[in-house]
């Protein structure tokens, strides 16, 4: 593993990032709608990628329909053979253990739900069930952002995190990037969320931010990211990151989509200094990423004593 020169942290944690929004790409060239071998080599490569961006604890997130090919996808897909969201599940978990093991670090995922697509949800949350054993450690709910008044998480999908919830399955939830501090909330009390993704517009509510602050409610930043899609200010010194760190906010930093958005976590570290961050509070982030992981007990432990050795005690 070679770490760029610019880059001074060298051990890293991502929790955070869409294996769709990973896949090298020459490797898109290659896919055509879902398809076992495509689907294993993005897998692979997201390991060795990830690896060699100095990652050495990763949670990896998608949508196992999207990587399918029974549902909305065209004649010429099927006639390749049917190619079920199970199979790409159990063809993730493969490759993602191979990886593991090939690249030095530990993989975990985590399936999305679609908000657009709540039909899929109940199908998500018995994946989640069955590949627990495997890996699959949370569900999430990607898409859309939550509109007041025209609640997109439609009653199936709400049920589908309660009963991960009741399974012991952990539960994030992509909320407040572009849509209001609404859908924080709506995440926290009605979706059993122990994790928000993004979460940017929390702090457009002091009661709901205060509240985050005192249940320690994990938010998963993405800096570049949250730049590039208009979620904040191109101006990044009132990025409410800067807010986040001085006010000892829960959170971490990671990617999103680093082959959409051409950036790495190293690049994401970096711009988090240029606003303003110390190495300590970056650091700090990387434990914080530890903490708030979906890992197994003894994944954690591990990981936390290997930090501790590379950065000291945080
Ligand atoms: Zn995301």
């Amino acid at each position: 593993m070679t770490a760029a020169p610019r880059d001074k942290f060298s051990y890293k944690v991502e929790l955070h990032i869409h294996l769709d929004g990973a896949i090298r790409s020459e490797t898109i060239l290659d896919i055509s709608n879902g398809d076992k071998d495509a689907v294993s080599r993005i897998a692979y490569e997201f390991c060795e990628d990830c690896s060699r961006s100095g990652i050495r604890y990763v949670e990896v997130r998608y949508n196992p329909h999207l990587l399918s090919n029974t549902l909305d996808k065209p004649d010429f897909a099927r006639e390749r053979g049917d190619f079920s969201p199970r199979d790409v599940v159990a063809t993730v978990c493969d490759a993602l253990e191979k990886g593991g093991r090939d690249f030095n670090l530990t993989v975990n995922s985590i399936l999305c739900c679609m908000t657009h697509r709540p039909e899929w949800s109940a199908e998500i949350v018995s994946l989640c069930r069955e590949f627990q054993h495997r890996g699959v450690v949370a569900i999430d709910s990607a898409g859309q952002d939550f509109e007041p008044g025209k609640d997109p998480l439609l009653c199936r999908h709400k049920k589908a995190f309660k009963e991960a919830y009741d399974h012991g399955i952990h539960r994030t939830v992509h909320a407040g990037e572009n849509g209001p501090y609404e859908g924080v909330q709506e995440a926290l009390d009605h979706m059993y969320a122990e994790r928000i993704g993004h979460g940017y517009h929390v702090t457009d509510s002091p009661a709901l931010y205060s509240r985050c602050k005192k249940e320690r409610v994990h938010f998963e930043i993405c800096p570049i990211s949250s730049i590039i899609t208009g979620a904040c200010p191109v101006d990044i010194m009132k990025h409410p990151l800067i807010g986040f760190a001085n006010d000892g906010v829960n959170f971490s930093l990671n990617t999103d989509d680093p082959i959409i958005l051409d950036n790495d976590l190293a690049g994401d570290y970096v711009l988090a200094g240029k606003m303003g961050l110390s190495d300590e509070q970056i650091i700090k982030s990387i434990f914080n990423a530890a903490r708030a992981s979906f890992a197994t007990e003894e994944q954690k432990k591990n990981l936390l004593a290997d930090l501790a050795e590379v950065y000291g005690d945080y």
